[in-house]
């Protein structure tokens, strides 16, 4: 028998609970049993007046936020039309059927005052970790580092060739442009004075022009995740300008937050290449982490000559010996390259037979050390154990996280600018990203007894 028709809407009275409307298995009920925020309206008190209109509630508004990183819904405007309809996202922000949405402008007034001010997305983002922490997600022992490019919010066809810029009074009352020229003038500037950048947004001028990563030349912010390498779980999470050294920075300012902020520290550090700089392995070693990380060593001549794995280096009398058994020596300065250099003598190369293999063009072979040799050599060593084979394979991990911010969360080109609107975009993702791990762990049903 054929049913009545559906769609009669004329009801003046509804029996409705809201509760009732989730499903148990909803990603936000689930989320919403893991994520805890009654300390987060004392901890922005201080940042409101207590004079004047009562504002719209700062956990409403980071709940709201919470559900646009979670379903990619970035745009502000979008997601309060959204959660204007949506029954499941009105439940978890803790509005009831006739509450208002706020308006979408809220939040970048909030973005730029009171959030950025209190800090208050890392704080939520570090509250989530501890979550993690007390649930037994983060083992503590193996960590891993990685980046991976996201691209800017900025014209690639719309840019300045070169670092000099002539900005215009309207450019420099930008956000973004004031906070570039006041980072130029700081400890740690957006760009490599070395190396100064081929191009430059006049939009967004921390973003760097890069390739990486892409079949295109774009404006890119790389993310830098800090990783438990256990469960996954991002420990800490970084905005730098698409550049290699700054990503390395990154690593080093990451593993000291985590030890201050939750009194963690790894025994290993997994990552790729990029990280096996002297300077990066040197700073692991000093403090007691184990480089499982490549080492980046350019010294291997491929062009039928010695290369610098052919000298021996005795560490107690501060010498190479060559192939030729001759001894190389140091002055002990230390050279603009970071160097110190280790000379043969030339009456030696002049009457040695192996000169054509050693220094060919050269009166005396010379061999470059870097102070940082020995944790290099340490380095070596460890690439050949199988904890560092076992890293290598668990480093994968953290690929799979950028995948699921670019795939799932929809990561792919940021919304916000300057570097405090990629670092904000870069924290909101990993806090749901850990949340969703949080809670497939606390609320993953028990599993089911086997059927005789
Ligand atoms: S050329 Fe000089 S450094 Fe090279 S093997 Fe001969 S003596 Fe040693």
């Amino acid at each position: 028998m054929m049913g009545e028709p559906v769609g009669r809407q004329d009801r003046l009275f509804y029996q409705f609970d809201l509760e009732e409307m989730v499903p148990a298995d909803n990603l936000l009920r689930r989320i919403d049993a893991v994520l805890d925020l009654n300390w987060l309206r004392g901890e922005m008190q201080p940042h409101y007046s207590h004079l004047g209109c009562p504002s719209v509630c700062p956990e409403l508004m980071m709940r709201m936020l919470l559900v646009g990183y979670c379903y990619s819904i970035r745009s502000e405007r979008r997601l309060c039309q959204e959660v204007q309809v949506n029954l499941a996202y009105r439940w978890f922000c803790g509005l009831g059927l006739e509450d208002k949405v706020p308006h979408h402008s809220t939040f970048s007034v909030n973005r730029h005052g009171r959030f950025r001010d209190s800090d208050i997305l890392r704080k939520v983002f570090e509250e989530v970790v501890c979550g993690c922490m007390t649930a037994g997600l983060v083992g503590g022992e193996g960590f891993a580092v990685d980046a991976s490019v996201i691209e800017a919010n900025a014209s690639r066809f719309h840019r300045v060739e070169g670092s000099e810029v002539d900005w215009t009074p309207e450019q420099r009352a930008r956000r973004p442009v004031q906070e570039y020229l006041v980072a130029l003038e700081s400890e740690n500037p957006p760009i490599n004075p070395k190396q100064k950048p081929k191009a430059m947004s006049p939009s967004d001028p921390t973003a760097a022009w890069t390739t990486r990563g892409r079949p295109k030349v774009m404006f890119g912010y790389s993310v830098n995740y800090l990783i438990d390498l256990e469960n996954a779980v991002i420990v800490d999470v970084e905005a730098t300008p698409t550049r290699i050294s700054k990503e390395v920075d990154a690593t080093e300012t990451m593993i000291e937050r985590s030890e201050e902020r939750f009194a963690l520290k790894p025994k290993r550090l997994a990552g790729d290449v990029a990280y096996g700089t002297a300077e990066m392995l040197g700073w692991l070693v000093d403090h007691d982490i184990d480089p499982h990380i490549p080492v980046w060593d350019k010294s291997q001549r491929d062009d039928g000559t010695f290369s610098r794995a052919d000298f021996l280096y005795d560490e107690a009398r501060d010498l190479y010996s060559c192939p030729g058994a001759k001894l190389l020596r140091t002055t002990g300065r230390l050279h603009s390259d970071n160097t110190y250099r280790y000379i043969a003598s030339k009456h030696d190369c002049d009457a040695c037979a192996l000169k054509p293999k050693c220094c060919p063009n050269t009166p005396a072979r010379r061999i470059p050390r870097n102070p940082n040799e020995a944790a290099r050599d340490y380095t070596r060593a460890l690439m050949e154990t199988e904890a560092y084979a076992a890293s290598s394979g668990q480093r994968k991990k953290i690929e799979r996280l950028f995948g699921e911010a670019k795939q799932i969360l929809s990561m792919v080109r940021l919304r916000l600018r300057g570097l405090t609107g990629a670092r904000d975009e870069f924290l909101l993702t990993a806090t749901v990203q850990n949340l969703k791990r949080l809670a497939n762990h606390t609320t993953r049903p028990p599993p089911q007894p086997m059927m005789a």
